[in-house]
């Protein structure tokens, strides 16, 4: 399984579980990135490894 460095943006609609490059289902794992102002909140796919940027910052 190769994991993509590329972080997709995302704008959320009403719910954000299925992955747009292969279709998992079940949700994603969730990691936080360091960025200039605190954390990046990124999901990844189980399946697939794909990266989701979805605009959450702590
Ligand atoms: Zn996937």
């Amino acid at each position: 399984m190769k994991v993509s460095e590329d972080i997709k943006k995302i704008n959320l609609d009403e719910e954000f579980r299925v992955c747009p490059q292969c279709s998992y289902e079940l949700g994603f794992h969730s990691s936080f990135l360091r960025s200039e102002k605190g954390y990046r909140i990124i999901l990844i796919c189980p399946d697939c490894g794909a990266r989701y940027d979805v605009g959450w910052r702590m």
